[in-house]
């Protein structure tokens, strides 16, 4: 399998990084974590096909993370896409993707796709397989707005990526990545303690309990982002592909 960072930045264009998005391909499966407001120009940028994607999961409701679906969803109707297309994401995502296609492109909710549309909400701790992508939500905290919060424990072609979406640091996070084989983290801070959001100094002192076999920093900020070639650990970049 193969992990690409489309976009792995926060919600500010941090280091001009894009707004988060990761694409995930392999022998059998090929959908999208987040899906933020940059997402269609990055894509094409990177010459994916988009028509490909089956599946794409939302950890919450933040611009940098959701915003990019109207534009992607006018994109597949005016491609004439005919592949189904399944987007999961927390509680409320159909009322959600409904405000935010009418907020951006009035009238837009009201279009009946020529392709499959289908929206699900995802519970924590609810496991769902979507064709060979199995999808364990766990709850995170980020805050009062633009939740709920969900982090994804991902099991693909024998393959555990897991992703702490925007988190503050929260227990679940140990569950989420225990012995994954890509922990995908929160980097926000290097030290400061940030409300809503997690700091490397945090999450180390608990990465012997997680135990990934693999760990890449990501949604940085300019704190962050003028440390990396002194940091201990993988970060990051827009673009940059990875073997799983
Ligand atoms: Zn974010
Ligand atoms: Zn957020």
């Amino acid at each position: 399998m193969q992990l690409r960072f489309v976009g792995c930045g926060d919600a500010f264009g941090s280091g001009g990084r894009l707004n988060t998005c990761l694409h995930v391909t392999g022998e059998r499966v090929n959908f999208l974590i987040d899906c933020g407001a940059s997402t269609l120009p990055a894509l094409k940028r990177l010459g994916i096909a988009r028509e490909n994607i089956d599946l794409i999961l939302i950890t919450h409701f933040h611009g940098d993370h959701f915003a990019g679906l109207p534009f992607l969803l006018l994109d597949a109707q005016f491609s004439r896409r005919t592949r189904p297309l399944v987007i999961a994401g927390p509680e409320g995502i159909e009322m959600r993707l409904t405000q935010v296609m009418e907020a951006l492109f009035e009238n837009s909710s009201k279009t009946k796709q020529r392709f499959e549309l289908s929206i699900v909400a995802l519970s924590p701790q609810e496991t769902r397989n979507f064709g060979a992508v199995k999808v364990t939500p766990f709850p995170v905290v980020h805050g009062d707005s633009g939740g709920p919060f969900l982090a994804y424990r991902v099991e693909a072609e024998g393959r555990v990526i897991a992703y702490s979406a925007d988190t503050e640091w929260t227990e679940t996070l140990i569950p989420l990545a225990r012995d994954a084989d890509l922990f995908i983290a929160e980097a926000y801070t290097y030290d400061k303690a940030v409300k809503n959001h997690l700091s490397l100094k945090t999450l180390e002192t608990h990465l012997a309990e997680i135990n990934p076999k693999r760990l890449i920093l990501t949604h940085m900020s300019d704190d962050m982002l003028g440390r990396l070639d002194a940091l201990s650990h993988t970060a990051a970049s827009d673009g940059m592909m990875i073997e799983i």
